[in-house]
């Protein structure tokens, strides 16, 4: 018998290797890691079929062995092999690609399973006196260990403080410390650590339908659509309690920036429970940890961002993606795929259900729904005494903006309207919080020279440079590109001209705080009345920043929030009371199709931030376009029957999801290069194809980080014409003599183009 191996090589394929017979080993399990010989490398791979010799292509004198069976028992069960072929078919890629995205770092390196268990401690009887005085370096080693007390800490723990391994086991071998090994104890039942609170009629009906989807022991895929604030975490947490006090695990995905202590506040003050958290920030010692605790079932509520879906469970019960028409559940590079898909994926294969919460459904979704492909269950109003808070429009083109003295005389504008300035001066004066929304971060968007045109421009991107200034301080204050991070500084005269009249133009969310700060400050003092509460990916970098934001609002002291799409996450402001959205509505204008949907979701998102405690919430959105027919549906009807004129939209245009799309992206040195190789591609694709071929056209951002991106959509009425035509169609593509130096990439189901 011989062993077919995946590896992690871009090649589409697995590669059978012989087990030697003078080791007088058995087959290695499928599912176990191997290492193997590989033209000139050593590379670790899964075992994923054991076949005849007289099967293999390759003949038996070229069969080499593999070198080293890694371990006795498979790390990846039948489930999850067969996720990972059903990866590598769905999105077109290699096999061990797939296997690679799915295996923490330590675990394709090798390192064996027990590592985390392996602990080290040292001896009752030793002293420090056990030390000649000339092993200096010992000692310092030995005093590590010594700080960890008499239970010692983890072989792994221990390396990463920077122990050596050879000195563990020369202190071992001198009879100083000794390993054991410490088993994790099987986590204790779950309880309840507070009681629920009592479910309205349409949130009983959901946990009631998930539920008894839970006891038949069939998958069963939930869209719980939920207004913002209606209560859909009362409803997760309800259908979890049942679950976990079946004794099976809860996967909760949530989405990137919405991992805030308060996601695990959430579960951790209902459940007495193993939580563990997974997300991109682990260190890769945490993430063989958070894997081996979800594979043994020692973790019972697993939270965790996109990638935890890929994870192995022992006894899952329950899915749930929370926010889940979220765009960070889709990875946008290598294995391109989507969590929301993947959940249901794994929800059909462990034969559980899957709930998709969120207050804005994707139109996928909502189809999926209309098809019976998924349960419906809507909670319409909010939960408890709050009420949803109306929207109402403010015409910019009928008032000009407020305009506000400088110190030397001059006048400056400060992008809101009288009309809104007003409400949120009345919102303060009442005691309550104010959020404004605007989704830029930075001073400004654009350095413009007045005397020529000239605007500073990212050298490697089709991108302005975005303004970062302050007026605070002079070495916070350069220009940077949001695409590949170039930064410069800013040029006192500009560069063409040489004229001193170059002014930032547009505004980020740091020129609205100073506008604000501005507008709210005591006259007299020029201190400021209220505190400026900016949340963008510049003033949450540091670790405990979010944390810290929180508390301030959470006190409930009036104060102005400013924000990015950051804010717009779920989160729960009890004392905001007004919203204000001074040009989100841009979006409706935008070439990109999905643009409108996207959002819509976001407007609706924020502005679900606003009345969420006792008292009646507004919200305010300042827009140059109040004709807009969009925009009307939304503010007038609300996000379902403007998802449902989208629909129809996609439907008479056959765009998504009335149509399956691949989108293949080529990027290059030049735009010439990239075009053509998209050229050439099409002209591989089969006669009587049937799919509409768009492009190929130059990508929405043509020159990114110094490269050039074409693309080439294919559009098919059903997805399996499309997977049929991919099938003979991709590798040929990548073969293609061009391919060699240039980086062509497929994306299934697409999210935008
Ligand atoms: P969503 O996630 O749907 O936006 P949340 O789950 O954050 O809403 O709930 C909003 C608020 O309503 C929370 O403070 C929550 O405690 C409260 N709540 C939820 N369900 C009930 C209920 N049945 N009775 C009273 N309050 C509830
Ligand atoms: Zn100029
Ligand atoms: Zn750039």
């Amino acid at each position: 018998m011989l062993v077919q191996v995946a590896l992690p090589v871009p090649l589409y394929q697995v590669f059978d290797y012989s087990v030697l017979v003078n080791t007088n080993a058995v087959l290695p399990t499928i599912g176990s890691r191997v290492q193997v010989s590989f033209g000139r490398q050593t590379l670790i791979g899964i075992v994923v079929a054991h076949i005849a010799q007289v099967d293999s292509s390759v003949p038996a004198s070229k069969l080499k062995p593999i070198t080293q069976c890694l371990d006795d028992t498979p790390i990846l069960d039948e489930q999850m092999l067969a996720l990972a072929s059903w990866l590598a078919r769905y999105y077109h890629y290699p096999l061990g690609d797939v296997l690679a995205v799915m295996l923490p770092t330590l675990i394709r390196q090798g390192k064996p399973l027990d590592l985390l268990i392996t602990h080290w401690r040292i001896l009752p009887h030793v002293t420090d006196t056990d030390f000649r005085a000339n092993a200096n370096k010992q000692k310092q080693q030995f005093d590590m260990l010594k700080l960890h007390g008499e239970r010692g800490a983890s072989e792994e723990v221990l390396l990463l403080e920077g122990m050596q391994r050879s000195f563990l086991t020369t202190l071992e071998e001198k009879g100083l410390i000794e390993r054991y090994i410490k088993l994790k104890t099987a986590p204790k039942a779950v309880s309840l650590a507070k009681m629920p609170l009592t479910l309205n009629d349409e949130q009983q009906l959901a946990v009631d339908s998930i539920l008894s989807a839970h006891r038949t022991g069939q998958y069963s895929g939930f869209l719980l659509n939920g207004i913002t604030g209606s209560g859909k975490t009362e409803v997760y947490l309800q259908a979890m309690q049942a679950v976990l006090e079946a004794g099976q695990q809860v996967l909760i995905l949530v989405p990137e920036i919405g991992l805030t202590p308060q996601t695990r506040a959430r579960f951790a003050s209902r459940f007495a429970a193993q939580i563990v958290l997974l997300h991109s920030g682990m260190s890769d010692t945490y993430r063989l940890q958070g894997w081996q605790d979800c594979r043994t079932g020692h973790a019972q509520i697993i939270i965790g961002t996109r990638s935890a879906v890929l994870y192995p469970f022992a006894n899952l019960g329950l899915i749930i993606v929370d926010e889940a028409h979220d765009g960070s559940y889709k990875q946008q590079d290598s294995l391109r795929y989507h969590a929301a898909d993947l959940a249901l994926y794994r929800g059909m294969q462990a034969k559980i259900p899957v709930v998709l919460g969120t207050a804005t459904p994707t139109l996928e979704h909502l189809k999926l729904a209309t098809d019976g492909k998924l349960i419906e269950c809507q909670l319409r109003t909010r939960a408890g005494s709050a009420k949803l808070a109306s929207m109402q429009l403010i015409d910019a083109r009928l008032q000009s903006t407020h305009q506000q003295n400088q110190d030397d005389g001059a006048r400056y504008d400060t992008g809101l309207t009288d009309q809104l300035i007003g409400a949120i001066k009345q919102t303060l004066e009442a005691g309550e919080q104010v959020l404004i929304f605007l989704n830029r971060r930075g001073y400004a968007p654009v350095l413009l020279c007045e005397a020529c045109g000239w605007q500073a421009d990212c050298p490697r991107c089709d991108a302005h440079l975005t303004v970062h200034y302050s007026n605070q301080s002079n070495h916070n204050s350069y220009l940077k590109c949001h695409h590949c991070d170039w930064q410069a500084y800013i040029p006192a005269v500009c560069p063409d001209c040489s004229s001193q009249n170059i002014a930032a133009k547009g505004m980020g969310t740091t020129r609205l705080s100073e506008n604000l700060h501005a507008i709210f400050a005591n006259p007299q003092t020029s201190k400021q009345l209220y505190p400026i509460i900016q949340i963008d990916r510049d003033t949450t970098r540091k670790k405990d920043s979010w944390e810290k934001i929180y508390q301030q609002i959470n006190a409930g002291k009036p104060a102005i929030l400013v924000g990015t799409q950051m804010v717009a996450k779920g989160h729960h402001f009890p004392n905001v009371t007004l919203v204000c959205l001074p040009n989100a509505d841009r979006g409706f204008l935008s070439a990109d199709f999905r643009s409108p949907e996207h959002t819509a979701q976001l407007m609706i998102q924020v502005a679900g931030r606003a009345g969420r405690g006792d008292k009646v919430g507004r919200v305010l959105i300042q827009t140059l376009q109040p004709d807009n027919p969009l925009l009307l549906k939304l503010v007038k009807e609300g996000y379902l029957p403007f998802a449902q004129e989208l629909l129809q939209e996609r439907k008479m245009m056959g765009l998504p999801p009335y149509s399956h799309a691949a989108l293949i992206r080529c990027e290059g040195k030049t735009l010439v290069a990239t075009t053509q190789a998209l050229k050439d591609a099409i002209a591989l694709l089969p006669a009587g194809h049937n799919l509409a071929v768009l492009g190929p056209i130059d990508a929405p951002m043509t020159k990114k980080n110094s490269r050039y991106h074409a693309q080439l959509l294919l559009l098919a009425k059903n997805r399996n014409q499309l997977h049929q035509v991919l099938n003979h169609w991709w590798q040929p593509v990548l073969a293609l003599p061009s391919a060699k130096y240039l980086k062509l990439t497929l994306d299934i189901d697409p999210v935008g183009w």
